[in-house]
């Protein structure tokens, strides 16, 4: 949690602010009552929550032009949002300020399937688009867990990874360009429908800056072929160590697997509670393994995969003998968060780490020993084959020892990360949630580097203020203050 004071506000007039916000995008696409501010105040992080002054939708490039060259005239900060279920708090408007909805430009404008790509607004969910590629035997390959309310602006902005990036890889190895709005209103195009252009990566910078380097418009995506065939098994072992000693195996074998999913026995409850598939109450750890290709062969390799399984101690392989059962198994897993409300806390914390994949063994029983030391119920679904952890700890927001045992767990768990030679987020970001941790990864010098590439962009940090950079200590640039909070004038 970010713990920085904010500079001294000057009173700007929020009348005024409004009625500049209704001219540009129309009085519709405006909201300013306290009751659906409160929608507004924070992301799935529901620790940190700060109310923007202001939401607004804006339907054209155009209209963000609009947006932030009267965000600059004002002094006030502002940021973007697609569907607000990030985790680390990067969709919280740190200070006020307006907030830019994208949900309202959600057209796919181009399916080009011959040259493969399509051309889309942020504000597409991201299913949306594999849905539209389904008659065309293509798909979007990024599949965050969330993709049913996720979009494409914000995949880009956190760079989403998801169950099937273990073999196709994350959101950057997707995205052929961006037209991207800066905060002075400028609109910049970098990449395109063309595979790999001359000079620096800027695409690439853009994607994972979460949003601190302007408003992304238009996305334009690579679009993967649907695989001949799948094979899709899950295995049911008496421990996690089993379980992750499998995957360790699996990859060591030479498998890429497409997806390597794993629940605890605490998920593995409230999951079958919720879907009812049959999931075996006892078992340590259930290990959705995936394989994906040509029919040819296939077989072959999901037989090595259970083998491997099995050797592991796996007490049972179940198979997906049709595409029903697959895509159950599917939706039961990327419900799987949906289904923590049965487990009786009213609110949880989903963490995100990653280690390298044979330290896997040894991150979950750091975990069982936090959840007993701060006696917090922790429940664990991750995307193993990425050895990228998602420890949910449940516990009750209105009590703040309760806030206080669960940051202080989460920082342990992640301080273990950093020591096994991982890192502090696998897919979810910084936000504002871990800036404290930016240091502990990189050296004053590395942070000061980032902080110059924020600022070609975004030079007087009113575009997403507050992330990703921590708020004091050894990263400002001489003669600047950046490691501030930019200086706003409050509506008032
Ligand atoms: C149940 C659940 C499961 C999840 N599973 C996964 C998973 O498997 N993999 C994964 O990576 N994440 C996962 N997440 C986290 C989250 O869904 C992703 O980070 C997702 O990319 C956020 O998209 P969004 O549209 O909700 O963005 P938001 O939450 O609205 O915003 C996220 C960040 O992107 C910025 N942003 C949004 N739109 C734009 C834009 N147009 N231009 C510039 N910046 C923008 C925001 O300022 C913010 O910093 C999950 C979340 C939930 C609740």
């Amino acid at each position: 949690m970010t713990t920085a004071t904010l500079p001294a506000k000057v009173p700007v007039s929020h009348a005024a602010l409004v009625a500049r916000m209704k001219a540009i995008v129309g009085a519709d696409n405006v909201l300013t009552s306290s009751a659906e501010m409160s929608v507004y105040e924070c992301d799935g992080f529901t620790i940190e929550k700060h109310r923007p002054d202001v939401v607004v939708f804006p339907t054209t490039t155009e209209h963000i032009v609009g947006i932030v060259k009267a965000c600059e005239e004002f002094g006030v900060p502002f940021l973007a949002r697609g569907a607000g279920t990030s985790l680390a708090g990067g969709c919280v408007l740190v200070g006020g300020g307006v907030m830019i909805a994208l949900a309202r430009m959600k057209r796919i404008l181009e399916i080009n399937v011959r040259d493969r790509y399509a051309v889309v607004e942020p504000g597409v969910v991201n299913v949306w688009l594999t849905n539209a590629l389904k008659p065309h035997g293509y798909h979007y390959a990024p599949d965050p867990s969330s993709q049913g309310a996720c979009t494409i602006g914000g995949n880009v902005a956190t760079n989403s990874g998801g169950p099937h990036t273990l073999k196709y890889g994350v959101t950057v190895n997707h995205i052929l360009g961006v037209e991207l709005v800066l905060p002075d209103g400028r609109v910049v195009t970098c990449g395109g429908p063309c595979e790999d252009g001359p000079g620096y990566d800027l695409t690439g910078a853009i994607v994972g800056s979460e949003g601190t380097f302007g408003v992304v418009s238009k996305v334009w995506v690579r679009l993967t072929r649907n695989p001949e065939a799948y094979r899709t098994l899950l295995g049911v072992f008496a421990s996690v160590d089993d379980a992750t000693n499998t995957i360790s195996d699996i990859i060591g074998a030479g498998i890429v697997p497409a997806a390597l999913e794993m629940l605890d026995q605490t998920f593995i409850g409230s999951v079958e509670a919720a879907y009812k598939l049959g999931f075996p109450l006892d078992a340590g750890a259930l290990l959705i393994m995936e394989v994906d290709g040509l029919t040819a062969g296939l077989q072959g390799e999901a037989d090595r995969v259970e083998a491997i399984a099995r050797k592991n101690g796996a007490r049972e392989v179940r198979k997906a003998n049709t595409e029903a059962e697959r895509l159950a198994l599917w939706k039961a897993r990327k419900g799987a968060f949906g289904t923590v409300g049965r487990l009786g806390f009213p609110s949880y914390c989903t963490q995100d780490g990653v280690v390298p994949r044979t330290k896997l063994p040894e991150i979950m029983r750091h975990i069982q020993g936090v959840s007993r030391k701060y006696g917090i119920t922790i429940a664990n679904v991750f995307h193993a084959g990425d050895g990228n952890i998602h420890p949910v700890l449940l516990f009750d927001e209105r009590d703040p020892e309760q806030v206080r045992r669960v940051l202080d767990a989460s920082h342990e768990i992640l301080d273990e990360c950093i020591r096994l030679g991982g890192s502090v987020t696998g897919e979810h970001g910084i936000g504002v949630e871990k800036l404290d941790f930016m240091p502990k990864l990189f050296t004053p010098a590395d942070l000061l580097f980032m902080l110059r590439l924020r600022n070609a962009f975004n030079p007087d940090n009113r575009c997403s203020p507050g992330k990703l950079f921590p708020t004091a200590g050894g990263c400002a640039e001489p003669g600047t203050t950046p490691q501030t909070r930019p200086g706003r004038r409050a509506a008032v």
